[in-house]
Order: C-alpha cells, then structure tokens, then sequence
C-alpha cells in the first residue's frame, strides 16, 4: 500500500529528528518506517495513525519543532518481530530505520539507515512465517510470448525456476506453492495473466522496472554468487536466454534489495521439471483436497491432515512435496517403501526416533537466521539442542536394512563440530539482549575473562575503598552509595559534616546526609564501567565470531537438514501406517489396479459412530471404465476420490489404506468434480466444466486415472447425456485411460458390452417405504433409481415439496414409458 508522505516535511522548524525522519520516509514511500529510538521502534504523523489503528497501540505525541506535538506511535526494540509481523499480515511493507551509531559516542543527531525492507515474501520472523510450509515469492517474466518462473523462499534458500506454457500452468503453480508475493515485468500487461487474480487471493504484487530482470546490471559480486547457484543445474546452457533465468534475476535482485545483504544462503537451484514427477493440475490438487479443503481453506479434511504426523519443521515441507510430486518411477517408489518398511518393521525404535526428531529446531531457517546475521544467542542454542541428538539418530539407523537408509546414514553430517564450538563458548541459557553481555561462557575467551574478573572485582574493590576511607577519617558509618543518576558516591551523615576530609568533593546533598566523590573512588568507578561495557562489546565480537563460523558450514547444515527431512517423512509414513492400518502396496507396470478393501483415508476418519465401508477395486487393460451409479449420497465420490488417493498414496511411497493394493504405475491422476463458475475470468459453470474435460481429454494417456464425477450436468439434459456418451466412448477406443465415473444419466450403463472397457457398478441401498437405507458397499450392476426425492426429504426438503415431487416424477416416467 502506498503511505502518504507528509505535508509537514517542508517545514523548516522541523527539529532535526523529525527532518531525518521525513527524509527516510521519502526514500521509501510505500513502507512503514519504524524509527529506532533508544529502546522503541517509533513511527510519527500520519505512519503512526496507521499503525495504532492497525496494532491497537496508544497514540502518543512528540516535540518535533511545530506549534503541535507530532503524533507518535512505537513498539519496544526487543518485540519488534511480533508488531512487524502483524503489519505484514495487514498488507503493509516495513522499512526498519537502525541507528547506525552508538547514541551516547554520536556527534549531533544520530545517524540512521534503513538496513531492510520486510515484505511477505521476505520475512524471517518465526512469528509470522508458517513451520510447515514454503514462503515463496514467485517471479513471472514474460516476453516473446514465453513466461520464465522464478520461486525462492528466502527463509529456506528453496530456489526453483521453470517455464510455463500458458496461464493454466500459473493457476497450478499457484495452487502448488501458494506464493505470498509476486513480482512481474512491465511486458505482462501483453499476455492473459489477469494481476486482479493474484491480488484476489491476496497475493502481493510488485511490478518491476525491466532492468531487474537484466543480468548486465547484476554488480559482480551478485553475478558471481548468481552464476554459482545457476550452475548447479545440469542444463544451463539450454536455458541461458529464457526468461526463467530473467525472473530468477529479478527474485534474487529484489530480495537482496529488501535485505541489504549478501544471499549467501542460496546454495542450489532446481529446474522445475514436469517430466520427473507426476503433474498434479491445480483442479486435481484442489478436488482430492490434497492440502486445502474444497470450502473451507484450512487443512481439515485434508490428505495432508491425516498424513502430517512429522515432527519437524523441515519434514513438514518435504511432506508437502512428495504429496505434490508424486513420482513416476517404480524403483524409486520401491526405495522409499523399503525404508518405510524398516521403520514399521521397529516400532519401538520409531517411538525413540521421533522423540529425537521432535527436539529438532527448524534448522534450515534457523540456518538462514544465522548466515544473515539474524541468529541470536538463543538461536544458537536452539541450533546446538538440535544437533545434540544427531549422534543418535545417526546410531539409531546405522543398523537398518533399506537402501535408502543406509545411503542416508552414509551421507549423515552429525555436525560434531559445531555442537562442541557452541557449546563451549555460548552459556546454556543465554539472555534474550546481545550487547550487555553474560553470553559467553568462561575460559572460552582470555579477553572476556580479563574484563569479567575486573567488573566482579569491582564490587570487592569498592567495599575495600569504602573500609579505607572509613579508618583514615574516623567517620564510622561512612558508606559508599549507588544510584543510577549519580554513580557511586561516598554518603556521609550530616552529624558528621565537621570530619568530612578536603580531598571529598561535594556532589549531592540529600535532608540528613551529603554524598562526595573523591579521585581514587571516581577513578575506580570508570575501571568498572570501562570493564563492563568492553565486556558487552567483546563478548559481542566473539559471538559474532562463533555465528560466523558456523555459517562458513552452510552447506553441510543444509544437506543434514534434508537428510533429516527425508528421515522425518519415512517414519512419519510408517507412524501413520502402523496408527491408521496401511499396507504396503505393490506396484506394477501392468496396467492393473487391484485394491482390496480399500478405504478413504480422510472420511474414513471424520465419523467415530458408523463403521466405514470397505470397498473393492479392479481396474485393468481390458476392464479399464467403470460407470458407477447409484443415489445421491450413497457414497460414489468418496469411493472414486478413495481409489485416487489410494494411487497417489502408493506413488509417494506411502503405504495405503487397504487390506492389499498392487497399483500400476500412472502418469497423470485427473478429476473433474462437480459445479463451479469462475466468474472472475467470465467462465459460467458449464464453461469451466468443459474445460475441464477438455484438458483430461487432450492430456490423459491408457497410462492416466481419470476421475469424473459428473459431466454434462450444467445444460440441457440431451446435450449433457449426449457429451457424457461421447466421453466414454472416446475414453474406451482413443485413450484407454483407467476411468471412474460416477453419474445419475443411468441411460450410460447401455455402455456395458456395448464399448471396450466398461463394466457397471452401483452403491447399494435398501428401499424402506419411502425411506432408503445407504449400504455403502460397491457393487456389479447398474442402480434402478437416483432416489433424488428421498435424499431431498432427508436434508429437510418440506413434505409439501417432496410429495408434490413425487406426482411430477410419476407423471413424468409415464410419459416416458
Ligand atoms: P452425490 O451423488 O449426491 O454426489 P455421492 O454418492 O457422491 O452423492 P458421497 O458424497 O460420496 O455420495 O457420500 C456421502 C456421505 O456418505 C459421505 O460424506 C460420507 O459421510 C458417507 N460415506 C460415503 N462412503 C462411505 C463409506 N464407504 N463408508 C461410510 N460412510 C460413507
């Protein structure tokens, strides 16, 4: 959001602060500053409206050189994470003014700069970003009729760029990485990315100028840095000139803009390749509720709800991932099924395990913390409590029998090293504040020990000066006092005016007493300050020192960090496996799909009173549709969303809800799932129906799943049946995908023997009267009726509808006959 910049700038009796103030404010017009002054963070004029308002914080006022007083609003400099992170939560971007020299040695007005601008996609705080999932901000740069993509998610250093052949493939990436911020080149405003979609999903958006995407401009010290993460890919040659590497640029240049600081965490960067892994569209993400629920955006009813039992931070994104990136080769689904299959095989040493893991800090961001010079002493900490249990997970699994344990356990850094740096020179608990010193450990320093012994001496060195002065003057109650304002002094009681020496000089006179300084006392006095406040300093430098040492290591942090992650989900499959009742499903290459008593992972959950009802599944090269009917609300989509999770299940190398499943293996898992219009984009329901339908058939291979619940639904019922027929047909002679089609035209189950492939089930119910009883159970044979009118009564349709439905639908069926 744009904040407007004062009127009052121009004033010249502006003290010299508030100019300093309006100058910074200027540079970064569309920021809240927040203005360090001493302890707080301020805002002033029209910036601290907002921010009172917005943060529910008292407006105050301040001196600032005219008539009135300036409106002012602060937050203290130690809960700044907190107040900034509600700020970027509220759309707003922050720019943090630092005092840039110490206040007490500064000349005049103290000098400030901002030294980072905090935006959604660029936040560290851990108040704001969320353990479990990504902070991208993705990059679109389009030119020539091509779009590059870039995502990096600072707070990680996951740095992925790809290219997208046409906005649907933007609708997907959005609903994969859930950006939090978008930056694109003026050039889009020619293509058919409509920018009111990203705002909509409150996606901030930030247009940049075309040199941000140009590496000429790149200064050498970025290009250097740049070239070396680019390298990491394999093709960077073929992709020299695409505009992927254009927006990669342009992240990279507006991150190092916002932080005003090297991104030396970016260690790799991955081409996002479609080919590797199974293409999730966006409708098929959102119709099997992969990660979002279909009405509600929370993860309730999720797959991901069910299935996240990690227990870091950094096992929850890899989670993510796999659910996202199903993979397309047996073997490598046969490598994670045989370490999955260790840790089922030892439960007991799963329980330890996870104990273990659940003492892990989130250490790729803290990771990020500590290279950008983030980390506190307590973040230190926290990293060295995380790598302390490393040694053991490490023990825990050297004895495991899969292949891809034992390589992960080969590759296995327990950081050693570090945990023995940190440990012997951080104090276990650290205070919160890093210049006033008591964070280094003793005997880890001879500096820090020096001054340490001189500030705790003082105190004895007074008490003796206090005991000497006592004796030369006689003056028995003589007693050396403190007070913040004064120091140390000598307090002498008034009776005792007449023996008060002429080498005490009179600084204080209090109703009974006078205090005195004397040159040995105030000369003494500035020792122990000089000590303690070179000791805040030093100890500082040191911690510095060791921060900087274990950031020298990133790269080894980070790779135990994904070995971590990759433990983390395994057992995380095997936990959920051993608590949920999964098995471990075969996988070929033979087209079939056999499930036997498969059930709905999430359903299957969502009601504690009725059992759920298992169901079975046989799907190959010469039974490849099945046209499933039966009344509304008998259980046809829970059962086609149940065999296609249980696919995808099996293709991230989880085990699966069933009594035994062999899955073949799948390209692409397809879904079209009942009514929806996108009005934004001027697309009515049938509009985006057909769509639909029209991307399965176009991409769907004999070696697809394709779902359909329902097509044909949003027009006339002739034109709809007649779509729905051709559909199967082209299905059943052109692309032989494995279908599953769930619909109330029963005139499709003609189908059956008529066209390769399709057979016909139906979801029983027992007819009571006028009442039905739903069975759940799948079986051979089409449904008579859709028992519409029933349900209709059953979710309180009043009788008076219902039985004036029934006369229709009786008429209506005689005509017919
Ligand atoms: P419609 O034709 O109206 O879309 P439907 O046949 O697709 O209905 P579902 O939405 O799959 O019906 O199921 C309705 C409800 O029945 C589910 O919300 C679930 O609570 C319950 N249900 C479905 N399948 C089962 C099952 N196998 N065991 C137990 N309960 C089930």
């Amino acid at each position: 959001m744009q904040i407007e910049i004062i009127k009052n700038e121009e004033n010249e009796n502006l003290s010299p602060m508030m100019r300093q103030y309006f100058d910074i404010t200027k540079q970064y017009p569309d920021c809240i500053v927040l203005f360090r002054v001493g302890d707080f963070y301020e805002t002033f004029f029209d910036q601290a409206k907002i921010v009172s308002k917005s943060l529910n914080l008292v407006l105050t006022g301040k001196e600032c050189g005219l008539s009135e007083k300036a409106p002012m609003c602060g937050v203290p400099y130690h809960a700044v994470d907190v107040y900034m992170s509600k700020l970027i939560k509220l759309g707003f971007k922050v720019a943090i003014a630092e005092q840039m020299e110490d206040p007490k040695s500064a000349k005049g007005i103290v000098k400030r700069e901002v030294i980072k601008i905090i935006t959604p996609g660029t936040v560290l705080s851990t108040e704001y970003l969320d353990e479990k999932t990504n902070n991208f901000i993705l990059s679109l740069c389009y030119s020539g009729g091509e779009i590059g993509i870039a995502l990096m998610d600072f707070s990680t250093g996951d740095f992925i760029i790809g290219d997208a052949d046409d906005e649907k493939t933007i609708d997907d990436i959005l609903i994969k990485y859930e950006p939090k911020e978008l930056l694109v080149n003026k050039n889009i405003e020619n293509s058919n990315i409509d920018l009111a979609d990203f705002k909509n999903k409150r996606i901030a958006v930030t247009l940049l100028s075309d040199e941000c995407f140009d590496i000429g401009n790149l200064k050498k010290e970025d290009f250097d840095l740049l070239n070396k993460v680019l390298n990491t890919l394999p093709n960077l040659k073929d992709l020299s000139k695409k505009n992927s590497i254009r927006a990669a640029i342009s992240v990279y240049n507006y991150v190092k803009e916002n932080q005003k600081s090297e991104l030396s965490h970016l260690e790799r960067v991955e081409y996002m390749d479609n080919n590797s892994y199974m293409y999730l569209d966006s409708a098929t993400i959102k119709n099997l509720e992969l990660t979002e629920g279909i009405r509600d955006r929370d993860n309730k009813g999720t797959l991901i709800n069910i299935l996240d039992k990690t227990m870091t931070a950094m096992g929850g994104r890899l989670l993510y991932r796999y659910i996202e990136e199903p993979l397309k080769n047996k073997d490598l689904i046969i490598y994670r099924q045989e370490a999955v299959k260790d840790f089922v095989d030892r439960e007991v040493d799963l329980v330890e395990l996870r104990e273990y893991l659940n003492s892990i800090y989130d250490l790729e961001r803290l990771t990020t913390r500590i290279v950008m010079k983030h980390a506190n002493a307590r973040d230190l900490i926290a990293f060295k409590n995380s790598i302390y249990v490393l040694p053991y997970v490490k023990g825990l699994l050297s004895s495991y029998n899969s292949k891809l344990i034992k390589d992960i356990i080969s590759r296995f850094d327990t950081l050693k090293d570090m945990f023995s740096l940190i440990d012997e020179s951080i104090v276990d608990d650290p205070p919160l504040l890093m210049h006033d010193g008591d964070i280094i450990k003793d005997g880890y320093n001879d500096e820090v020990d020096k001054l340490r012994l001189r500030k705790n001496n003082g105190k004895q060195l007074l008490l003796e000066l206090e005991e000497r002065e006592r004796n030369k003057t006689g003056i028995k109650n003589l007693k050396i006092k403190y007070s913040r304002l004064t120091g140390h002094l000598f307090e002498i009681l008034n009776t005792y005016k007449g023996a008060v020496p002429d080498y005490f000089i009179r600084k204080q006179t209090l109703v009974k007493a006078e205090r005195y300084d004397t040159k040995e006392l105030n000369e003494l006095q500035n020792s122990i300050l000089n000590a303690e406040d070179r000791l805040g300093n030093v100890e500082y430098e040191v911690f510095q020192n060791v921060r900087e040492q274990i950031a020298s290591n990133i790269e080894r942090i980070k790779n135990t960090a994904m070995e971590l992650a990759k433990i983390d989900v395994l057992s995380n499959f095997a936990y959920v496996s051993i608590k949920n009742n999964y098995v471990c499903p075969s996988i070929n290459d033979d087209g079939i799909i056999n499930i036997i008593d498969g059930r709905h992972p999430v359903v299957e959950k969502l009601d504690n009173k009725n059992e759920f009802i298992k169901n079975n599944t046989e799907l190959d090269n010469e039974n490849y549709i099945d046209i499933i009917t039966g009344p509304n609300m008998a259980g046809k989509s829970t059962y086609m969303r149940q065999v296609a999770l249980i696919c995808l299940l099996a293709h991230i190398g989880s085990f699966v809800p069933a009594k035994a499943a062999n899955i073949t293996l799948l390209d692409r898992i397809f879904t079209r799932v009942g009514a929806s219009d996108d009005l934004s984009k001027g697309q009515s329901t049938f509009m985006v129906e057909m769509s639909e339908v029209a991307n399965i058939v176009k991409n769907a291979t004999n070696k697809s799943l394709i779902i359909l619940d329902e097509i044909g639904r949003g027009t006339s019922t002739f034109d709809g049946l007649s779509i729905a027929w051709s559909v199967v047909e082209y299905i059943s002679s052109v692309i032989k995908a494995k279908t599953l089609f769930a619909t109330h035209y029963h005139e499709l189950t003609e189908l059956e023997g008529k066209v390769a492939g399709v057979n016909n089930f139906n979801v029983e119910v027992i007819e009571k009267d006028d009442d039905i009883e739903f069975l759940r159970k799948i079986v051979r044979g089409s449904a008579k009726k859709s028992y519409g009118i029933a349900v209709a009564k059953l979710a309180g349709l009043p009788d008076e509808i219902t039985e004036n439905a029934k006369k229709h639908l009786n008429s209506l069926m005689k005509k017919d006959e």
